[in-house]
């Protein structure tokens, strides 16, 4: 059977589980000698009724799963492959209701397998932690508040909010982006504040020396800039280009991600904005283009290749400590639960 090139055949392809069982195999050590995930050698005897081995250095058996995002979980390997390559590949993003349905979960489990997924989409392994930019590059900076939506608050809720002196962005998420516009890739964190301290920061860390920066005429961005960029402004309000200078490319970023936020998620929580932002970058930074034409098969490929060594923990993804097997009690339920 060929390797899948759609979701149709990849549902197909791995649904049995052999096939899933030796593709996985085979992204995870390509060169075909399998290493023992805890201690590293190669002496381990494999058994195949179980698809596991025994290492016979720590005396111990692994699975494919250890060490992975899909450790501890009692989810087969075929549904989590049908969901790396529906999470990879889906536009508008996928939600947990979704997710649940075509795999016949229940909607909590969903929710965890998805929210694995997206913090392996911001691993070091994709260039998310790499800087962008460099001499001669033109390099866009801007922030974007999220959330907060007046309409879908309590009334009371919304006279509070209404009338509070902090000004209508107060209760929202900011998120800071920079793009690149000729290696067309995004870099995007969720911030705390919109300080100068704080977004000169993010573009320290994400740009390269030497790169022209362009952002809007936003206080924050004024002075230290010109001493590593060179760095030019327009003012948004002045509803303008002046030529090079604008910030476009990164709006049309955020508008993208608002429509899958508002459209497919409905309500994220501030605690999980960035792993959705993520999501957005991943597919951003991954699509089709004519020097670089990608396809659903090679974006799955190279989502699940880096699985490994990413784990996630039970508290590291809601913030609590429980066992990652019961489903979050306590939690609220919003349209998107968390
Ligand atoms: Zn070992």
């Amino acid at each position: 059977m060929p390797e899948p090139k759609t979701l149709q055949e990849a549902i197909v392809y791995f649904a049995d589980p052999d096939r899933a069982f030796e593709f996985a195999k085979r992204l995870r050590w390509p060169d075909g000698t399998v290493v023992c995930p805890r201690c590293s050698t190669a002496k381990n005897s494999f058994i195949k009724t179980r698809k596991l081995w025994f290492c016979y250095t720590c005396k111990k058996q692994f699975t494919i799963k250890v060490k992975t995002i899909m450790e501890d979980s009692p989810i087969t390997l075929d549904k989590w492959m049908t969901a790396f390559w529906l999470l990879a590949n889906a536009k508008n993003g996928i939600s947990s209701h979704e997710l649940g349905r075509s795999l016949g979960v229940t909607q909590t489990t969903a929710w965890f397998m998805l929210q694995r997924i997206r913090e392996v989409m911001e691993g070091r392994k994709f260039g998310a932690k790499n800087k962008i930019g460099g001499e001669g590059n033109e390099v866009e900076a801007d922030e974007t508040f999220v959330g907060g939506r007046v309409k879908n608050m309590h009334r009371t809720k919304r006279t509070k909010y209404m009338l509070d002196s902090r000004g209508p962005n107060f209760n929202k998420t900011i998120v800071h982006g920079i793009l690149d516009r000729d290696l067309r890739q995004v870099r995007a964190r969720v911030v705390p504040n919109v300080t100068r301290e704080t977004l000169q920061d993010q573009i320290l860390k994400s740009v390269k020396f030497g790169s022209t920066i362009y952002t809007d005429a936003a206080v924050a961005y004024e002075s230290g800039l010109q001493r590593t960029f060179v760095h030019d402004v327009v003012d948004k309000t002045q509803a303008y280009v002046r030529g090079r200078v604008h910030v476009n490319g990164m709006e049309n970023f955020w508008s993208l991600m608002k429509r899958t936020l508002k459209g497919t998620y409905v309500a994220v929580e501030p605690f999980h904005l960035q792993r959705y932002v993520n999501e957005q970058v991943f597919r951003f930074n991954n699509r089709a283009t004519k020097d670089n034409p990608l396809n659903d098969s090679d974006r799955f490929v190279f989502l699940m290749s880096q699985v490994l060594g990413h784990r996630l923990t039970y508290s590291d993804l809601t913030g609590k400590s429980e066992s990652p097997h019961h489903a979050p009690t306590g939690t609220r339920q919003t349209p998107e639960p968390f």
